[in-house]
């Protein structure tokens, strides 16, 4: 009952329930007492009995929730916490919600990740993988805050963070325009303990993992975002179904999250990985399966036409769509 207490988010609530559950069991206790020891004033002893037990109750209500609610350092980004209950389903917020940066940790020569949790210390929402966040900046210089997506790059139980996963956009080469300001703005200003705005999760674009026929999951660059989320999901809960996982990148250097993938694949059987490299380095070999892009002739000599198909990423992983793989 204690730990049931604990997951009452409001403070009042949580004190006057654990007062209340106090006060009955001081009750029952002392109805008890005043059976066996048979007191002189026997209905004062059971209202102080009770009294004494509903404050201690308001108390331990206030205190438990301080300690329920406490913000756990982020252990994530691996599967090592396997599922031991099932998870919480926190409530979803209204408009903005303020969240604080944990952690953040370079993937790859472009990507970086930023863990975050919410700033009032409460329960975050479940979300599907597939799903993301958007999130509201305010950099100086300009006039208005500067909005944008980015996908849930993880599927953490229980749902204690949400991890987003942001390339750094340069400037397209050749062009004298000024490099994309939200996510340099994320990898040069944006640091441990920043209070970043999010709207709740949010999409369309989700795997259902319970359907049973096989998935396949494509991507290049940083369209690797949905597709982690996905895989970890899918290994957890349905680890019978069969899933692909292609991705492209340019090299090792480029290639964000190969370990956390291969660790994933290690758990599961029914995970089937192929990295294309298109531009490998001589220290990449041995960690990519093929050269060149993922294209419609790479997925039609991996998988069957009857899978479900997800794909992210630049110009040559949507081709794959138009080729009809
Ligand atoms: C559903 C969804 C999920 C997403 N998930 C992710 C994710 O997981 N990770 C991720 O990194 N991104 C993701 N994105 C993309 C992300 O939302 C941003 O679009 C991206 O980070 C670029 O934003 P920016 O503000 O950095 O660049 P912007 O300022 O929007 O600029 C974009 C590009 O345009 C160039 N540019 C600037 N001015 C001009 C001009 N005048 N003329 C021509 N070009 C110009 C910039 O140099 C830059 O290269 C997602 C997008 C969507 C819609």
């Amino acid at each position: 009952m204690l730990e049931e207490i604990r997951q009452i988010q409001n403070p009042l609530v949580r004190s006057v329930t654990a007062a209340s559950a106090a006060f009955a069991m001081a009750t029952i206790v002392s109805g008890a007492a005043v059976g066996l020891v048979n007191p002189q004033d026997r209905a004062m002893v059971g209202v102080y009995a009770s009294l004494i037990g509903s404050g201690c109750g308001a108390i331990a209500g206030v205190v438990s929730g301080k300690k329920g609610s406490k913000t756990e350092p982020i252990t994530g980004g691996n599967l090592s916490q396997a599922p031991t209950q099932p998870r919480t389903e926190g409530k979803t917020w209204q408009d903005w919600r303020n969240f604080v940066v944990m952690r953040k940790v370079k993937e790859s020569e472009e990507i970086t990740s930023f863990y975050l949790q919410p700033e009032d210390r409460g329960v975050i929402p479940n979300f599907q993988p597939g799903q993301f966040l958007t999130i509201k900046l305010e950099i100086p210089g300009r006039p208005q805050p500067v909005i944008r997506t980015y996908s849930l790059s993880d599927y953490p139980e229980p749902c204690e963070y949400y991890r987003l996963s942001i390339k750094r956009e340069l400037a397209p080469k050749g062009l004298e325009v000024p490099p994309g300001a939200a996510s340099n703005f994320m990898h040069d200003q944006i640091q441990v303990g920043s209070i970043i705005p999010a709207k709740p999760p949010s999409g369309k674009f989700v795997l259902n993992v319970q359907q049973s026929n096989p998935v396949v999951l494509i991507s290049n660059g940083v369209g690797i975002t949905p597709m982690i989320s996905m895989a970890r999901a899918c290994s957890r809960l349905n680890p019978q179904r069969q899933i692909w996982f292609l991705h492209g990148a340019r090299d090792g250097q480029y290639h964000a999250f190969r370990d956390q993938v291969m660790a994933v694949a290690q758990q599961n059987a029914n995970l089937h990985l192929h990295f294309a490299y298109s531009r490998p380095r001589p220290e990449d070999a041995g960690f990519y399966h093929s050269m060149g892009y993922v294209d419609t002739a790479l997925v039609e000599s991996l998988v069957s036409k009857d899978a479900e198909f997800f794909l992210c990423g630049s110009p040559p992983v949507f081709a794959i769509a138009d080729g009809g793989a």
